[in-house]
């Protein structure tokens, strides 16, 4: 193909939007957003992992690269198992269980759990999104454990996700699950498109912030600005 050619194979591919595309793969199964929830069995997930262990095999073959190689001959079983188990585990899982416990002493300040990591995977590139997550809530009537905040963030890192999603899915499952008065969610994380891609040199040191605010925290100025003091050297 010719660069002609390819342009023009770029500028029809360029084209196409989401209503081309269909709600069923060549399976038979459902397709969904890629930071959805549809949880798997086990036996799904063996069977995933073995059709997408061919697939990527395909794709070294036509990048070239032999499994002759020892770095590569087991490659495409330990990358599929990867997706399926560790980088987009959030889509197949069930959700994590959390026990929520009664506000006794009727707490009326900020609770603030910082330093939680946030491991991701930008939907537009597959590439890794990583930082760390604030999470700062006034409560109502419950209460929650710090390392229960932890995971429901690993459960919606854990998808392709672009970041602004990220950080309003986990505060509208907080505000569900615990109905706060106040709540803010503040994602701080690099962004390995644009780190690997090297789009430009500074753009190792650009970090991504964004924050979401809940209940009082959107109206009350002052309370906003005492939480973002207290994270503010974060
Ligand atoms: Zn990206």
């Amino acid at each position: 193909m010719n660069k002609i050619e390819f342009e023009k194979y770029e500028n029809d591919y360029n084209s196409k939007s989401p209503k081309d595309f269909t709600d069923i793969n060549s399976l038979g199964f459902p397709l969904y957003d890629s930071n959805d929830n549809q949880p798997l069995s086990d036996e799904q997930r063996y069977d995933m992992i073995v059709s997408l262990e061919k697939k990527v095999a395909e794709m070294l073959d036509i990048l070239r690269i032999s499994r002759k190689d020892p770095n590569s001959t087991h490659t495409p079983l330990r990358v599929a198992k990867m997706l399926v188990n560790e980088l987009l585990i959030g889509r197949y899982e069930h959700p994590p269980k959390i026990t929520v416990f009664p506000n006794r002493k009727h707490v009326n300040n900020l609770i603030i759990s910082q330093g939680i990591e946030v491991m991701s995977m930008c939907s537009h590139h597959w590439q890794t999104i990583s930082g760390r997550c604030v999470i700062g809530y006034i409560p109502g009537d419950y209460v929650v454990g710090v390392s229960k905040l932890s995971r429901i963030v690993q459960w919606f890192a854990r998808r392709p996700q672009i970041q602004e999603e990220l950080g309003e899915q986990i505060a509208d499952y907080i505000q569900k699950m615990l109905k706060p008065k106040a709540l803010g969610v503040v994602i701080k994380a690099k962004h390995f498109c644009m780190i690997a891609r090297g789009v430009e040199e500074s753009e190792e040191e650009t970090e991504m912030i964004t924050s979401v605010m809940r209940g009082y925290m959107l109206n009350d100025q002052s309370l906003r600005n005492e939480f973002l003091n207290l994270i503010r050297n974060y």
